[in-house]
């Protein structure tokens, strides 16, 4: 089927058309014609009507079973595509009224044939296209629609002050007096004539109006002042040293604070390191009599969770030879480290007391340093109380050899 859908009998240049070049059903141009067999030429529309109402030719009655049946007659279309035609870009385009076209003093003023119409249209510069910004919609002419583009409220455009350049037309004024950093506005305290991204600054840092708190907030004083009278009130108001003494003590019990926890954190330091315990031994009278040289009674603990020892107390000595007490560190864990540990046989009378240190490097797991006491210690000189006898002792490691290489 042909292009039919210009109404080419409005378009026509000579409205005056030879009646054969016309249906004889409905008299409009036949710009697509269709015949029976006996030449009976009328046009598609009116085919379609009479064929649906019977299947036979309206002049001749020639069965016609369907419009595939009919042929066309070449000869007039022809002779009508070489009738001259309006472009139909010379009227305004008007959907709600087909039937009527009305003419555009801006529009296309060429005059074609029917046959010419589909190449000129392909080029003609007077159809209508899409503005090509988003959100626009319109029609325009081709031949205009770049002028319209350029004033469209749709088109984008850079604002010459601050150079964001993704605002559409439209918003523009908005952008001016709502956004933009770089319009100037009154600050609303002062009335200061100000670029709007300055603004924030100048309330929190410069503008005199601005309500402040007072200095020695802190200390006491609960006023709130115009930034340009602060000075005044500072010398005007009677109780500010009381409020400055506030402050300077608030600022020394901080300090305090900071020294003792820096000093926990010492400590604590120290701590992971060190170990000091006491160790109290009842029925001592029996022990000597129980654990014969060699024999010792065991205590264990751990100095940190990756490091544990144990001690031994002989009490009748690790020989037959010297029966003296002799106690000993024993280091249960791998590391090579270098010890520092005490022990004191307690007595009654403290400054009595009998110590003994050593500093030594524990090699491998289960490593020991052993210490003598040579004295004597019973109930009669203050060392046994309650046939009891205490041990204090404190173990220092002041070296940790976590990673040991050996070449050999
Ligand atoms: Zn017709
Ligand atoms: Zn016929
Ligand atoms: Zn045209
Ligand atoms: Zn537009
Ligand atoms: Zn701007
Ligand atoms: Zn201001
Ligand atoms: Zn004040």
């Amino acid at each position: 089927m042909e292009n039919n859908s210009y109404p080419y009998d409005e378009l026509l240049v000579n409205k005056d058309v030879d009646s054969d070049y016309c249906c004889p059903l409905c008299t409009l141009l036949l710009s697509v014609n269709l015949q029976c067999r006996e030449g009976h030429v009328f046009c598609v529309s009116c085919w379609n009507k009479q064929l649906e109402n019977k299947k036979e030719c309206v002049m001749c009655r020639c069965e016609v079973k369907s419009i595939a049946c009919l042929s066309k007659n070449r000869f007039l279309e022809k002779e009508i595509r070489k009738l001259n035609i309006y472009c139909p870009n010379r009227f305004l385009k008007d959907k709600d009224c087909n039937d009527c076209l009305i003419e555009d003093e801006n529009g296309c003023k060429s005059i074609i044939t029917i046959d010419q119409i589909d190449s000129h249209l392909k080029s003609c510069l007077y159809n209508y296209v899409n503005c090509s910004n988003p959100g626009c919609g319109e029609e325009h002419r081709a031949n205009t629609v770049g002028e319209h583009e350029k004033v469209c409220k749709y088109q984008i455009v850079s604002c010459l002050l601050c150079n964001d350049n993704n605002i559409q037309r439209k918003d523009l004024k908005y952008h001016y007096d709502c956004i933009c950093s770089k319009t100037k506005t009154h600050c609303k305290c002062c009335s200061t004539l100000i670029e709007r991204g300055q603004l924030p600054q100048h309330m929190a840092e410069e503008c005199g109006n601005v309500l402040i708190p007072c200095r020695y907030k802190d200390g006491g004083c609960d006023k709130y002042i115009p930034r340009c009278e602060l000075s005044k009130h500072l010398i005007e108001e009677d109780n500010h040293h009381k409020y400055i003494l506030n402050i300077i003590e608030q600022h020394k019990s901080r300090m305090d604070q900071l020294a003792s926890s820096i000093n926990s954190m010492k400590l604590n330091f120290e701590n992971q390191n060190r170990y000091s315990g006491k160790w109290i031994i009842s029925n001592w009278s029996e022990k000597l009599q129980q654990f014969p040289a060699k024999k010792f009674l065991p205590l264990s603990f751990n100095l940190s969770p990756m490091k544990p020892f144990s001690i031994r107390l002989y009490p009748n000595g690790t020989n037959a030879m010297w029966g003296n007490i002799t106690i000993s560190l024993v280091k249960e864990f791998i590391i090579e480290s270098k010890i520092k540990f005490s022990f004191e046989i307690e007595n009654v009378d403290l400054s009595k007391s009998e110590e003994q240190v050593k500093v030594d490097t524990f090699k491998c797991l289960n490593d020991s340093w052993s210490l003598q006491f040579f004295g004597t210690y019973d109930s009669n000189n203050g060392f046994i109380r309650d046939n009891s006898i205490t041990i204090n002792f404190t173990i220092i490691v002041e070296k940790c050899y976590e990673n040991c290489f050996i070449t050999e």
